[in-house]
């Protein structure tokens, strides 16, 4: 196994689970498992809302959500549901309201309903807007502590980074920092590396891993009574994002976004084409990026009261989503699977609510032929 993300950890214990007493080993770069994407997000376990009917997305998020909330009960690791309302300000973000109520009604999220203005008040009394959409299941967790719940009986070998997999007849080589290892399979999680580790090992460059950086504010504590549960607006459909959110997190603080700025993968031609659309698109979660002002005029389209001074600063995280050499942001999930070795190319959000069920869904495709 490469990688001690949620993913990484989630597959290596599905396998184990399944099939006790195989040899294992999961193999980090780091110094700790979950410093990346899986430590640093906005904590949310999505009900499935957005996706596409169909998609890998809708169909793992859902059933993620259900294996998680078993392995938090198990564990006593606290998941808070919250509830969560996607708000529209305007008569024009009416239609795309509908249609994100249509799919996450054919996505079988629990509880979804339509409120009325005067119904968003009473279920967050400081958030405004003409109609909204609230999940009351959405909930919140610390990510962290679900991959360290899932890394407990797996070996894991910290800064051991994998450079590359070479496949044989008989299984794969893996080269890494400390040397070679001779495996029979190989999952590949890396997260915002899984492009560079598929190319090193010989597979496609398509898609491309981009990085955008997502910063965060925080609400400054006298002001946390501003939100009750999770408050999104209707996202922009031209970007990938779910737009600047509110977020209570599980230890109390309330998260205010995050931003998308991109930082990096320019040698890729992809990246200029997502760039310009971007630009069209007005970038105003990128200008988040840059000031406290930004984030507060983003957030009060959907809380008036909330003030520039109610914003501290706060944590940021890289998110890893693929795009393709023509420039389109790959939306779904990507599992990609040679003989030997299955790499995870695309896992951006909610991947990790859906974790438990990506690594069912890996682990049943190890299984057939
Ligand atoms: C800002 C932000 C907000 C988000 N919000 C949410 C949310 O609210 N809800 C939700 O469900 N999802 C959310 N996500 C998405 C979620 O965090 C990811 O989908 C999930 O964490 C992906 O897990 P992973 O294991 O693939 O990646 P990661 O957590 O990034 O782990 C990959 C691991 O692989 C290691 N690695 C990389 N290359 C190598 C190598 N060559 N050798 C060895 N090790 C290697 C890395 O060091 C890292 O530990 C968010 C993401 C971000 C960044």
């Amino acid at each position: 196994m490469v990688g001690g993300g949620i993913i990484g950890l989630a597959v290596a214990r599905e396998l184990l689970r399944r099939r006790p007493g195989t040899s294992l080993v999961v193999l980090e770069r780091e110094p700790a498992i979950a410093l990346h994407q899986t430590g640093r997000n906005s904590g949310v376990v999505h009900q499935g809302v957005y996706y596409p009917p169909g998609s890998l997305k809708a169909r793992l998020c859902r059933r993620g959500a259900d294996l998680l909330t078993e392995l938090c009960d198990e564990h006593g690791i606290p998941l808070e549901r919250c509830g969560k309302v996607i708000v529209a300000s305007n008569e024009r973000e009416l239609r795309r309201l509908d249609e994100l109520h249509r799919r996450g009604l054919e996505n079988g999220v629990p509880g979804l309903r339509r409120l009325s203005g005067a119904e968003l008040r009473q279920v967050e009394p400081h958030a405004a807007g003409v109609a909204a959409l609230h999940s009351p299941e959405t909930g919140i967790v610390d990510y962290s502590a679900v991959a360290r719940a899932l890394a407990a009986g797996v070996d894991v070998v910290t800064g051991c980074a994998v450079e590359r997999l070479v496949e044989t007849r008989e299984g794969v080589r893996v080269v890494h920092a400390a040397g070679e290892t001779l495996a029979g399979t190989v999952v590949a999680c890396a997260g915002l590396r899984s492009d560079r580790l598929a190319v090193a090992s010989g597979e496609p460059p398509d898609p491309r891993i981009v990085p955008f950086r997502g910063a965060y504010r925080l609400l400054r504590p006298e002001r946390r009574e501003l939100v009750r549960g999770l408050i999104y607006p209707v996202p922009d459909p031209r970007l990938p994002f779910l737009g600047i959110h509110l977020t209570p997190r599980i230890d109390g603080e309330v998260l205010v976004g995050p931003s998308a700025l991109l930082v990096g993968g320019l040698g890729w031609p992809g990246t200029w084409r997502v760039a310009r659309r971007f630009w069209r698109a007005g970038l105003s979660e990128l200008h988040a990026a840059a000031s406290s002002r930004a984030f507060a005029a983003a957030a009060r389209r959907y809380v008036p009261e909330l003030r520039r001074g109610d914003l501290l600063p706060g944590p940021s995280g890289v998110r890893a989503q693929a795009v393709s050499h023509d420039g389109a942001l790959v939306d779904d999930f990507v599992l990609a699977r040679t003989q030997h070795t299955l790499h995870v190319r695309n896992a951006p959000s909610p991947g990790a609510t859906s974790s438990l069920a990506i690594a069912e869904e890996i682990v049943n495709s190890l299984a057939a032929p």
